[in-house]
């Protein structure tokens, strides 16, 4: 389901008349088209994206998240005054993230829980990460075909993954991006994401709940599964199970219930279980929501879900702080210059590789 270009904002327009206020890039622009933008469009202030986020705006979100995701040095620094002054607004959300296996039926079923979400009053933002998706076009999210009723939806607000960039850059820029969705109001905020390399880990690390979609195989469930992606698992929901995959369906949900009976759970105070459902029909779906909202109050009623956010905060400043501090030491002048060198003799095996690595701190 490839896409030709990648949309960077992607929002319905608050006309709320379901018109697309695309800004489609082609991926490279030439001067005449960056002039022509900049003069359609003025560069956002950080007190009119502060005004804009609070007041709801999906327009100016979406413009906010832009900047955010902004490497122009000027962009980084508006953000973070932006995401500094939203942030004591931020933190009031339902935080899930779905994972699953594409074909899984996880557009299908955010679309559907979303719809139900929306039309009970409920503002929902949907995120993606997916660290793949300047290769892919976005296969998350990216393609504008996935979700189309929600798109529309007054309350609802979808922003495909963040481009480029390591997975830890992309996950930060969607945890931003999910920090600013909820200090515009979001109360529900859906984080899909493949599961491709370390993405499940990474969207794990910034939601509360976390849901993986499966559907139901041969009858040898656990082929083809990260066993890992399990034990991170909240709940594990077996999807289609509808028309003449349902007895099938039912049998998966047996096999991951007697698996997670064994898995320490990942969440304490919560016992993860497997469902069934249909995104297609619905069924099932509104028992899953139920289960969410569950959990919530039950770790909020024991003040877990404090506890796990404040570690999911520390986590993010030393995971940051790793990536930053490799970086800046990889740019060193002296580093540039005498590295090289340095490899070459270990790989020569003219000096040893403890050795080299002092050599190199030293630098
Ligand atoms: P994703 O790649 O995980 O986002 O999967 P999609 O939501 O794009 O769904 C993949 C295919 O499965 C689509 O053709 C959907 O129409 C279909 N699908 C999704 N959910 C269901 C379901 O509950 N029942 C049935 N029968 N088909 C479904």
């Amino acid at each position: 389901m490839a896409v030709e270009r990648h949309p960077t904002e992607w929002t319905p327009g608050d006309d709320h008349h379901g018109a697309f206020n695309t800004e489609v890039m082609s991926g490279i622009s030439s001067p005449q088209t960056t002039k022509a933008h900049s003069k359609r469009r003025k560069k956002l202030s950080a007190d009119e994206a502060v005004d804009g986020v609070l007041s709801g705006n999906r327009t100016i979100l979406a413009r906010a998240i832009t900047l955010v995701e902004s490497r122009n040095e000027q962009d980084q620094k508006t953000a973070r005054e932006v995401l500094r002054r939203c942030l004591p607004h931020a933190g009031k959300a339902k935080r899930v993230g779905i994972t699953g296996t594409p074909g899984a039926g996880k557009s299908t079923f955010i679309e559907y829980l979303g719809l139900q979400l929306c039309n009970a009053n409920q503002r929902v933002a949907v995120l993606a990460v997916d660290p793949t998706s300047s290769r892919s076009g976005g296969s998350v999210l990216g393609d504008k075909t996935r979700m189309e009723e929600l798109t529309r939806h007054e309350n609802a607000f979808i922003r495909p993954s963040p481009s480029g960039g390591t997975l830890g850059g992309v996950a930060a820029k969607s945890r931003e991006a999910m920090l600013l969705c909820e200090a515009a109001g979001y109360a529900v905020i859906l984080i899909e994401t493949v599961g491709v390399g370390q993405s499940e880990i990474a969207v794990r690390s910034m939601v509360d709940f976390f849901l993986l979609l499966q559907i139901a195989g041969g009858g040898d469930e656990l082929q083809g599964i990260k066993k890992g992606v399990i034990e991170m698992a909240d709940a594990i929901a077996v999807n289609k199970a509808d028309g003449d995959n349902l007895r099938k369906a039912k049998m998966a949900c047996v096999e991951y219930k007697r698996v997670l009976h064994y898995l320490s759970p990942f969440t304490p105070d919560w016992t993860p279980t497997a469902l069934t459902c249909s995104a297609q029909t619905g069924e099932g779906v509104e028992e899953i929501w139920q289960m969410v909202s569950d959990f919530c109050a039950i770790l909020e009623k024991n003040g877990a879900l404090d506890q796990i956010r404040s570690q999911q905060n520390r986590q993010w400043l030393h995971s940051l702080l790793k990536e930053a501090v490799l970086q800046k030491f990889f740019s060193q002048p002296s580093v540039c210059q005498n590295l090289p060198v340095i490899e070459q003799q270990v790989e020569r095996g003219e000096l040893p590789v403890v050795e080299a690595v002092e050599k190199v701190l030293s630098l």
